[in-house]
């Protein structure tokens, strides 16, 4: 027998039919298709940092629990009594232990364009996956579409992105509030942009049973480190935490995290000038189409650190290779298709990286 066809005999069908998550190789390239954050630390934080992490006892597992990490963060987002913070490698993580908590004939619902991650997840365990397409021109949440999904498939877990990927907007929170009051099962409000929004859930939690709200430290400029939270009531969390494998948090994240949370303001300073940058990247990609009101490209407004913009019919994957050639690397969506099709999508980096994407955009656009 080949290891091919014993992988076939052992592994489920949705397993065997999955393509693996592709995260394409950036070297050498300004790299604006992942929304990091772009800026590193000066010289005298990271040599406190560095000094922070000299004694950790790396030949011990990590604390199991991140009690003192845990509680900082639950201080910082105000999370009170009667609700728990689960940490995760990521959130994405988070979003396979709370799918993988589910019975095999659960359904889980999305709006679409959404972030792929509750599909693959789903998907991959064998979930019954629910999309529900976004309005066109609005990207806004299909309220009554919505609430017909919810009523006829009784979602166990409903996630909405909040600015969502890849569309960049927040949703209107009336609708939002009308789903979480609507659903019989949970609701997860996936706020991975927070930095970048003004606006969260975290403060409705009193208000609904059934939220969840999830963070990460990725967007804020800790990718590297790999740590989502999801907050919510103690009960649920308290069930999901039976299945956190014991040391998901390793002891470097740990400690790096509570260092980096004590330098609040550092953070602060890089995003406000990721949102000054997202206002004139926006405003001069829509000047670009101004100047060509034929063959421009629209670019939708954002709450997040990244850009949607659609290209002229036809065009995207030119635009984006064109763009590649000159050296930067953004994120093709055309091959999504639906309301993706079309569209580029660009991560907001320095302002040099910043203008050196603009002008890669508007020498192709020339071509
Ligand atoms: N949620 C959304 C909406 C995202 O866009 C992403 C990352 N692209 C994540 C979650 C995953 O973040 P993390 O790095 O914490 O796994």
């Amino acid at each position: 027998m080949t290891t091919q066809s014993l992988a076939n005999s052992l592994f489920r069908p949705e397993v065997l039919a999955l393509s693996a998550y592709h995260v394409a190789d950036a070297q050498g390239f300004i790299k604006l298709d992942a929304m990091e954050n772009p800026y590193t630390w000066p010289e005298n934080i990271k040599s406190a940092w560095l000094e922070s992490l000299r004694d950790s006892p790396l030949n011990r597992y990590p604390d199991p629990e991140a009690k003192q990490l845990s509680t900082l963060l639950k201080q910082q987002n105000g999370v009170s009594d009667g609700y728990s913070i689960l940490l995760g490698n990521g959130s994405d993580e988070l979003i396979q232990l709370l799918l993988m908590a589910l019975p095999p004939s659960a359904s889980v619902l999305a709006p679409a364009p959404g972030f792929v991650m509750y599909k693959q997840i789903s998907v991959s365990l064998g979930l019954n996956y629910l999309a529900v397409p976004l309005l066109a021109d609005s990207f806004e949440l299909d309220l009554p579409a919505m609430l017909a999904a919810i009523s006829e498939h009784q979602p166990a877990v409903i996630f909405i992105a909040y600015p969502n990927n890849p569309t960049g907007n927040l949703f209107d929170t009336s609708a939002i509030n009308s789903i979480l009051a609507a659903a019989q099962g949970l609701v997860v409000i996936d706020e991975a942009y927070a930095p970048f929004a003004n606006d969260s859930f975290m403060d409705k939690l009193s208000d609904y049973p059934n939220l969840l709200v999830m963070r990460t430290v990725s967007k804020l400029g800790l990718a590297g480190l790999r740590l989502g939270y999801l907050v919510g009531d103690s009960g649920i969390i308290g069930q999901l935490n039976k299945i956190r494998l014991p040391y998901n948090i390793n002891c470097l994240t740990q400690l790096t995290v509570e260092f980096a949370l004590a330098h609040q303001e550092l953070f602060e300073q890089q995003t406000a000038a990721i949102c000054a940058e997202r206002t004139r990247v926006l405003t001069a990609l829509n000047a670009l189409n101004a100047l060509n009101a034929l063959n421009g490209i629209t670019a939708f407004p954002s709450a997040a650190n990244f850009i949607l913009f659609k290209t002229p019919h036809g065009q995207a994957d030119a635009l984006f290779n064109g763009i590649k050639q000159q050296g930067v690397l953004i994120k093709n969506l055309n091959p999504q298709g639906g309301l993706l099709t079309d569209c580029l999508r660009v991560t907001v980096g320095t302002p040099e990286e910043n203008t050196a994407f603009l002008n890669a955009l508007t020498k192709s656009l020339a071509a």
